[in-house]
This record gives C-alpha cells, sequence and structure tokens, in this order.
C-alpha cells in the first residue's frame, strides 16, 4: 500500500479515527459532527470531507487592488510543511468511511496533489471501490495523470495567472524571503499548457467528467491574461470558467468582489463565493 503525504490533521473535519475511535477534540468548524461543505466552484455548498496534501510546486502571492501582497491561502500545505506525514492509503481510506455519514463527496487539495502520482491513484482507486464517493481532485493544472480518468468526477483546475507571481518585494512585504528559489520556478511553471488541453480532451472522449478552470483575480488586467489563455486552448465551455476573488480573509476578498463580478457578467463566465472564509474566516481545517 502506498503512502501519501498530508498536512497535519489533513483528513478533515473528522471526528473518528481509522479505527471508528470518537477524538477528544473540537473541530474548527465548531460543530461535533465531521464533514464540511465545498467551498467554491460548481459543487459550492455541497456537503464534503476534505483530504489535503503536503507540498507544492508553486509558491503564490498575489498582489491586491489596495497594492499589498497576500499569499496562498493554504500556506502550510505550500510555504511550510514542516508538520506533514506520511499516512497509508488504507488508513486515509478508513478514516474517510467512518466519517462519512450521509457525506457524498471526498475533496482531495492541497499543496498539489498530483505530485503524488502513484499514491493518488491508488487513493482514488481505493475511495472508488470501496467508499463509491464523487471525488474532486483541486489542482494548479501543471501535472497531467491520465490514469485519473476513469476514477476522479471533477477535476478543479486553478491555472495561476502572472499576478500570482512571487518576487522579491511581495516576499519581504510577507517575511518570506527563504521563499525565493521559487521566484523563477514559479514564474516558469505555474502554466502548462499541454496539461491544461490533455484535462480538456479527456473530458471529450468520458462524458462522465467534469472539469471547471477556476481562475484566481484580483486586477483588471487579469481578465485579458485569461482570454489569452483560452485562445491557446480548445474546447472549453463559458460555464467552465469560474472567477474567485483572490484573499485569505475576508477583507481581502471583498477588494474585488464588484470588479470580479462585472468580470464575469461580461464574459458570460460563472462567479463562485468562497463560502468557507464567509463562514468560518481565515481558519485551517474547516
Ligand atoms: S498552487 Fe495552490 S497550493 Fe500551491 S502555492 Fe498556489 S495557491 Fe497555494
Amino acid at each position: 500500500m502506498q503512502k501519501m503525504r498530508l498536512v497535519k490533521d489533513g483528513i478533515f473535519p473528522i471526528t473518528k479515527d481509522e479505527n471508528g475511535n470518537l477524538f477528544n477534540k473540537k473541530l474548527n468548524t465548531g460543530f461535533d459532527i465531521s464533514g464540511t461543505i465545498q467551498g467554491e466552484g460548481v459543487l459550492a455548498g455541497i456537503p464534503v470531507l476534505f483530504i489535503r496534501t503536503a507540498g507544492c510546486n508553486l509558491r503564490c502571492i498575489w498582489t491586491l487592488p489596495n497594492g499589498k501582497a497576500s499569499a496562498c491561502d493554504t500556506p502550510y500545505s505550500s510555504f511550510n510543511v514542516h508538520e506533514s506525514t506520511n499516512v497509508s492509503v488504507t488508513k486515509i481510506v478508513n478514516t474517510i468511511k467512518n466519517n462519512l455519514g450521509n457525506i457524498k463527496h471526498v475533496v482531495i487539495s492541497g499543496g498539489e496533489p498530483m505530485l503524488q502520482k502513484n499514491a493518488l491513484i491508488e487513493l482514488c482507486t481505493e475511495l472508488k471501490n470501496q467508499l463509491g464517493v464523487h471525488i474532486t481532485i483541486e489542482t494548479n493544472g501543471t501535472i497531467f495523470i491520465k490514469e485519473l480518468a476513469d476514477i476522479v468526477n471533477l477535476f478543479s483546475i486553478s491555472p495561476k495567472l502572472s499576478n500570482s507571481n512571487p518576487n522579491i518585494e511581495k516576499l519581504e512585504e510577507l517575511n518570506l524571503l527563504s521563499q525565493s528559489d521559487f521566484i523563477e520556478t514559479h514564474t516558469k511553471n505555474r502554466i502548462n499548457t499541454e496539461a491544461l488541453q490533455n484535462f480538456i480532451n479527456l473530458r471529450k472522449s468520458n462524458n462522465r467528467l467534469s472539469l471547471q478552470f477556476k481562475f484566481v483575480v484580483a486586477l483588471a488586467d487579469d481578465e485579458n491574461e485569461i482570454h489569452d489563455l483560452l485562445m491557446s486552448l480548445n474546447g472549453l465551455k463559458n460555464e467552465d470558467i469560474i472567477l474567485m476573488q483572490a484573499g485569505a480573509d475576508i477583507a481581502e476578498l471583498r477588494q474585488s468582489d464588484k470588479a470580479i463580478l462585472q468580470m464575469a457578467i461580461k464574459n458570460g463566465w460563472r462567479y463562485t463565493p468562497r463560502l468557507h472564509i464567509e463562514l468560518f474566516g481565515k481558519t485551517e481545517n474547516v
């Protein structure tokens, strides 16, 4: 059995361990039941359990409309993963099983889950075969794994625009200069057109599979960049394109609300709220 590298408490929100024993701790949701809702995208509001993998090949830092830098909203899975643990696929599946209740959806997020190809294929296969759940993988779209095509139900792909590029000024502002090695790799790798097209092609040959392209947007210029990227891809529909505000807390989200709503309406794209931030604030594992 493969092991997956997860962040600390990377299966959430849960009340029971892999043997069905109750934990003696409070959940960050404030609830006494397992589960939360998907906060973003076409499935926003659906009850889910999350699995959060550790490690990311990118280091997103956006510039907000007020000029301030805003980093990845899950830095503990990308910038700083020192509390990660390797968990066997068996333990993950058993833990999910004991916490599922009436929940039908499992979301595998990161970090970047696609970095762990073999373990991810095994995890998705076991989740599907043993539990029959709907599986969403949230990915930055830089890595394509064709073996997942017949297992995963929704690829939630979030290609990163140039506004996410880290630079020395942003790293200095956020006290993250230790990450300066990533300036070049993020900028060079954040868009992989071939991988993105492969995801789209998968859907053409498999109508059970859904995908969404979820863009984190902060500035008006982002609109032209989305159009440029869409021009280089084949087979996306307007309703596949989802705009989401940059920001890690409510005050940051509010800065770009109206501009993004207008951008969505003008282009026939979809706007998504970020319900988990609205409902739970800037809190991990909700
Ligand atoms: S790709 Fe996602 S997880 Fe990785 S740094 Fe960017 S926002 Fe964070």
